[in-house]
């Protein structure tokens, strides 16, 4: 079969089954609209590129299915780069919890094909534009004709780069290592390490709900002093709250990674043709670099201005998807980002936990991780 022989129709063509796509896929099929998804992986639960930490705003607003979701946890710890005299905070409610996230996609996978929408694994989309799009999958070219396209295909968006819309260009580097651990006495706890050497420009961490611990790192890519695979070695090895803890390894040990954006929602996102959502668009918040809560909004947003569009034939209709607007709420949060990108030394990481000690301090921080 030639290049492009085979040919499919459908309303939206969605590229990426991320959180973002599978969710824009869902609502835009709900609406009755024919939805093709794309997804390059084979395997929905493999290479898994999040640590999957949900927080409370987001476990109260979206039916996340509770079985795939690990225990709550209330308890933050932060360490300067000495690691003495850590910072414990405590809320009085459940603020985070990690999704065991191959389950989710898997199960986000099969809401989406009830809805529907046609899902379509080992697709790689290689490009197009004005409607016509090519994939390559398991059996060959197949060329797509679809009204809009949606770029839900993470940081590095090729169909951003195709419609011409902009791109993410702070990206930071992360990466973890994922195991199981033993019910024990420890209390589920997330511990951050601010350690400019260790993770330069955002943090260290160990996530351990009980059942699993997530241990990483992530920062500026060309900052990392030996490289992020040498740093990750390195806090693995003396990682904090996790004394005593039967550590494996080998296959056991599950490693994720990947970048993200933190330059804050981008301004041009939408244009006649189609749209991004998810990190394709920046929407990461700049200060936490957490993606899924606003991923998960802002594919409402974009499956409404769709089906806007595809209901009253509008071509201006996407003028509505507008990241510049959007982007105004995240300033706060991108001028807090521009402080920890100074954090260059431990020297000053050391200075700023004087500050995080007193009682202004920790309402401060409180306030970013319960907020
Ligand atoms: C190490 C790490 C830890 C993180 N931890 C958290 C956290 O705990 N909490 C949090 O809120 N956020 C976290 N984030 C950020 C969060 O994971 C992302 O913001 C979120 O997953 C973005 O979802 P998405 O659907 O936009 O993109 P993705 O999940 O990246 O999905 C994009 C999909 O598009 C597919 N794709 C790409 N190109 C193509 C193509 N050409 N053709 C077909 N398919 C394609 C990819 O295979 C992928 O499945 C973390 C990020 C990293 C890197």
């Amino acid at each position: 079969m030639g290049p492009g022989r085979r040919r499919v129709r459908a309303d939206v063509l969605v590229v990426g089954a991320g959180l973002a796509g599978l969710h824009t896929a869902t609502l835009l099929a709900r609406a009755g609209h024919d939805v093709l998804l794309a997804e390059r992986r084979a395997r929905l639960g493999g290479a898994v590129r999040t640590t999957g930490i949900f927080v409370r705003r987001t476990l109260d607003d979206f039916a996340l299915p509770p079985e795939h979701l690990g225990p709550p946890i209330r308890r933050v710890v932060l360490y300067p780069p000495s690691r003495r005299r850590p910072v414990t905070l405590v809320s009085e409610r459940d603020e985070y919890r990690v999704g065991d996230m191959a389950a989710l996609y898997l199960a986000g996978a099969r809401t989406a094909a009830a809805a529907g929408v046609r899902v379509l694994l080992g697709t790689r989309y290689e490009g197009g534009g004005r409607s016509s799009f090519l994939l390559s999958g398991p059996d060959g070219p197949v060329r797509v004709r679809a009204r809009f396209v949606v770029g839900a295909d993470g940081a590095r968006s090729r169909v951003a780069r195709d419609l011409v819309l902009d791109r993410n260009e702070h990206l930071l580097t992360g990466a973890e290592e994922v195991f199981a651990v033993p019910a024990g006495e420890r209390p589920p706890t997330f511990h951050c390490v601010v350690d400019p050497v260790l993770a330069p420009g955002y943090l260290a961490w160990v996530v351990d709900d009980g059942r699993h611990a997530h241990v990483g790192v992530a920062g500026y890519p060309d900052r990392f002093p030996g490289g992020m695979r040498r740093a990750l070695a390195r806090f693995s090895a003396t990682a904090p709250g996790l004394d005593g803890v039967r550590r494996p390894a080998g296959a056991e040990v599950e490693r994720r990674g990947g970048p993200i954006p933190v330059g804050g929602m981008l301004r041009r996102i939408g244009c006649s043709d189609g749209l991004l959502v998810g990190d394709a668009a920046g929407a990461v918040s700049p200060l936490t670099a957490g993606g899924l809560d606003p991923c998960l909004r802002l594919s409402e947003h974009a499956a409404a201005v769709l089906d806007d569009a595809l209901r009253t034939g509008r071509t201006d209709a996407l003028a509505h998807y507008d990241g510049a607007a959007l982007r105004a709420r995240f300033r706060g949060r991108l001028a807090l980002r521009h402080g920890l990108a100074r954090v260059r030394t431990p020297a000053v990481a050391t200075a700023g936990f004087a500050l995080l000690r007193t009682p202004p301090g920790r309402a401060a921080a409180r306030r970013i991780l319960f907020g």
